[in-house]
């Protein structure tokens, strides 16, 4: 049996976007008989107590997960033994630049915008011993690809650039891509739903899979929840977290039955969801959360149970 997976990080409330997705990810792996495993992102931008809140939100959006919830902090061991394992094959070297240097760097006829330009790819030992004297460096991939393509539940073939991207960042704190893969690839996650700003993440961390000889996961990249200016729904917009919400009177329930609503589901239940929930037939636009008063001047956006 499979898995997917729901991985907040804990650096603050989640908001209804964030409650969507995960709300997605669980209706994905129940309808597919997954099981359904939680994993806290917590190796930076942790907020104290900002974990046991989320929790509590995903429960009281009616999700429920298997087994005990993991921590990225406390998997430091394997991502080391995933590094030293790369190191084993030469698949590892030290890169000493800055933001600056990179963005400054001359990149490579064609080569997309951000792509690290291979500046330390082939430094000598000795230039190398020079550079660790003024910095300490973080850790590239050498990869022997540009590119590699993944297949999307939402968005079908999709190739994306695969340069040499940073595995351990230079403060010693393993980098987003390693630690997503070998925890996906050690958990038997074999389906990723998230949120489709992390699409072109997906060729890299597929690729990082192969290498290391896990399967690569189904994917689903799932449209986000923006605001009415059209960017992403943030806290600052407003009542947007369930705690929010609860003080103007809303309840979890109808917080729930809005976003059900809003993937053309039944509102009654997640379970009534649940057997309603057909992936070919999810909204591929962004949800556009508006909160405009309504005619009795409540306030309550615009869809909200009266
Ligand atoms: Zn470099």
């Amino acid at each position: 049996m499979g898995a997917g997976r729901f991985a907040p990080s804990p650096s603050g409330d989640l908001h209804l976007g964030n409650l969507r997705t995960a709300i997605l990810a669980w209706l994905f792996a129940r309808s597919t008989e997954r099981k359904f495993l939680m994993r806290v992102e917590d190796l930076d931008r942790a907020r104290a107590g900002a974990e046991a809140r989320q929790l509590s939100d995903l429960a009281a959006m009616g999700l429920s997960w298997d087994g005990e919830v993991v921590r990225q902090s406390e998997r430091s061991d394997l991502y080391a033994a995933a590094l030293d394992g790369l190191r084993d094959r030469g698949l590892l070297y030290e890169c000493f630049c800055t933001r600056r240097d990179i963005a400054d760097a001359p990149s490579a006829p064609h080569a997309a915008p951000g792509t690290y330009p291979g500046t330390c790819r082939d430094l000598t030992e000795a230039e190398r011993a020079a550079k660790r004297e003024l910095r300490p460096a973080a850790l590239r991939l050498r990869t022997e690809v540009d590119s590699f393509t993944v297949t999307d539940e939402l968005h079908g073939a999709y190739t994306g650039v695969v340069d040499d991207f940073v595995v351990l960042r230079n403060d010693g704190v393993p980098a987003y891509n390693l630690a997503v893969v070998v925890d996906d690839g050690i958990q038997g996650i074999d389906q990723v739903v998230r949120g489709d700003d992390l699409l072109s993440s997906a060729p890299r961390q597929a690729y990082l899979a192969k290498l290391l000889g896990y399967g690569i996961p189904a994917y689903a990249h799932v449209p986000l929840a923006l605001n009415s200016e059209g960017k992403r729904l943030a806290k600052r917009d407003g009542a947007v977290t369930l705690a929010q919400l609860a003080a103007e009177g809303i309840d979890a329930d109808a917080a729930r039955a809005v976003i059900l609503a809003s993937l053309g589901l039944p509102t009654s239940s997640i379970y009534a969801a649940l057997a309603a929930f057909r992936p070919a037939s999810l909204p591929t636009d962004p949800w556009v959360f508006t909160r405009s008063p309504d005619a009795r001047g409540t306030g309550k956006p615009i869809g909200w149970p009266s």
